[in-house]
């Protein structure tokens, strides 16, 4: 008998995928096998082109869970605004992804840190290696990124086969929640903004920037301006 194949096996029986046979006898048989698969099939399709209800439901308590940023990630720097992207890669987060961000949020909500420090976007003027993640906008700008979007069109809107999930969504709440709080930043329009409300909002022009414009999941809002008011008022309501 194996003392973790018994555990595992208890955990598959708890969270739901019986083992009427044998039970948790510590022996990995076909019936544990076609446990796992199921598990694993299930967690597939929530991860993947998952039906949004399934998403949607998973309590906000459950997804802050796991998501406090690091007192190391946040630094001492003057900071006036948080600007939010997509990546327009893949649903993990890559090298190149990480140079040009602060914070990236994978598919899954999980957190990941960008290689350049907050401190290296600070006021009065960013320093050499900091995050360049919005044109002639970085100085006192933190740049946080939800992985995904990569082949995304806008019109007619395609989100490519890595679309960003409400996890993600839901996840970019608790990221600027902490961020508001340690920067000391009153959420705004011009403060708390997407990379597609910059140029609108700010006056900056950028070349042709729609994240985040769309949101794959959620199609009944549309447009810049609404979906980055959808996330202020997300973000004002756990303040
Ligand atoms: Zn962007």
């Amino acid at each position: 008998m194996d003392m973790t194949v018994q555990a595992l096996q208890r955990r598959l029986i708890a969270l739901g995928y019986p083992l009427p046979h044998f039970g948790a006898d510590g022996d990995f048989g076909s019936e544990s096998v076609t446990a796992v698969n199921k598990a694993l099939d299930e967690l597939a399709t929530l991860r993947g082109v998952k039906p949004p209800e399934a998403v949607a439901n998973v309590p906000a308590t459950t997804a802050s869970d796991g998501l406090t940023i690091p007192a190391d990630w946040m630094p001492d720097a003057k900071i006036s605004r948080i600007i939010f992207h997509w990546t327009a890669g893949q649903n993990k987060a890559n090298d190149l992804d990480r140079e040009h961000y602060h914070i990236l949020i994978e598919g899954d909500g999980k957190l990941v840190r960008g290689k350049p420090s907050i401190a290296l976007n600070t006021e009065p003027k960013a320093k050499a290696g900091y995050a360049a993640h919005t044109l002639n906008c970085n100085t006192g700008s933190i740049g946080v990124s939800l992985c995904g979007m990569a082949g995304a069109i806008e019109n007619p809107f395609s989100a490519g086969k890595q679309s960003i999930t409400r996890a993600q969504w839901n996840a970019l709440v608790y990221v600027l929640v902490q961020l508001c709080k340690r920067y000391g930043i009153q959420v705004d329009r011009k403060t708390v903004l997407s990379h597609a409300e910059v140029q609108i909002t700010l006056k900056i022009t950028q070349r042709g920037k729609w994240d985040i414009a769309r949101l794959p999941f959620d199609t009944s809002i549309q447009g810049a301006i609404p979906i980055g008011d959808q996330m202020r008022a997300l973000v004002q309501s756990k303040l």
